[in-house]
């Protein structure tokens, strides 16, 4: 089968949540990757001609919307004339994104995009009662800047993971504002990705959100995005599980299509 390309001028954001071996049927609504399904899907896609980007290229595309962008220099060896960018992103910062996704990323030379929630950083799992969901482990400050040196990226999810349109104005502006500060100071550097939990927001948050300084804030809307998308509502392919590499193969040729 021949794979279907992304148009050029497309950006297509993939949402996985984490990477492991399933915990089997308790585990089967968590969306697991193994190592292995990532390692496969990565290899296929650049197969098929994707290139993976980082944050900084996403924000630089935006930021030109419509002008050509040069390759990222960490792929532009290899004789690449067509772009199909592709960034990877990753919910909820669960700790098995140190122990199984940075090995695989780290390999395969992918950069990552990970959303953290600030006020669980070091604990569990707390927001959801879906088995499988509840009682993770999260990553820890340390982790965070170990991955930061290898590669990956930070950004926020808010601070407790509430639905944001549930929240009167002034404890969701609370959630976008104080995630952001206790990242950047965790993390030494700034913070100016957003993705809203559950994919739930307004486009008054989504509005208040950029005007906070975030400069990409990512929700589950499905599609593929151009430079000239609204920034407070960019949209993602949830790689959803179970389902393997066919599956995935698939999700991204129909999206493909249908745009
Ligand atoms: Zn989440």
């Amino acid at each position: 089968m021949k794979p279907s390309p992304v148009p050029e001028d497309r950006l297509l954001v993939l949402l996985y949540h984490n990477v492991g071996p399933s915990p089997g049927r308790r585990g089967l609504g968590a969306q697991w990757t193994a190592p292995k399904v990532l390692r496969a899907e990565i290899r296929w896609l650049r197969q098929s001609g994707h290139t993976f980007v980082d944050e900084r290229w996403v924000k630089d595309w935006m930021a030109a919307a419509g002008e050509p962008q040069p390759l990222p220099p960490f792929l532009a060896e290899g004789g690449e004339t067509s772009l199909r960018p592709t960034l990877l992103t990753f919910d909820d910062g669960q700790a098995n994104l140190y122990t199984q996704a940075l090995p695989v990323l780290e390999q395969e030379n992918v950069p990552s995009l990970v959303f953290m929630v600030a006020g669980r950083i070091g604990g569990f799992t707390d927001w959801e009662d879906r088995p499988g969901w509840r009682g993770n482990s999260l990553l820890t400050w340390e982790q965070m800047r170990e991955m930061q040196q290898r590669g990956v990226t930070f950004g926020s999810h808010t601070l407790s993971h509430r639905r944001l349109t549930d929240l009167p104005e002034e404890q969701w502006r609370r959630e976008l504002a104080e995630s952001k500060q206790a990242l950047e100071e965790g993390l030494g550097r700034p913070v100016e990705t957003l993705a809203y939990p559950y994919g739930d927001f307004s486009p008054e948050i989504g509005q208040t959100a950029l005007e906070m300084g975030y400069r990409l804030c990512f929700s589950t809307l499905p599609g593929l995005n151009t430079s000239t998308t609204d920034r407070s509502a960019l949209r993602r392919m949830n790689v959803r599980r179970p389902g393997g590499l066919w599956a995935f193969r698939r999700k991204v040729a129909r999206m493909v299509r249908t745009e």
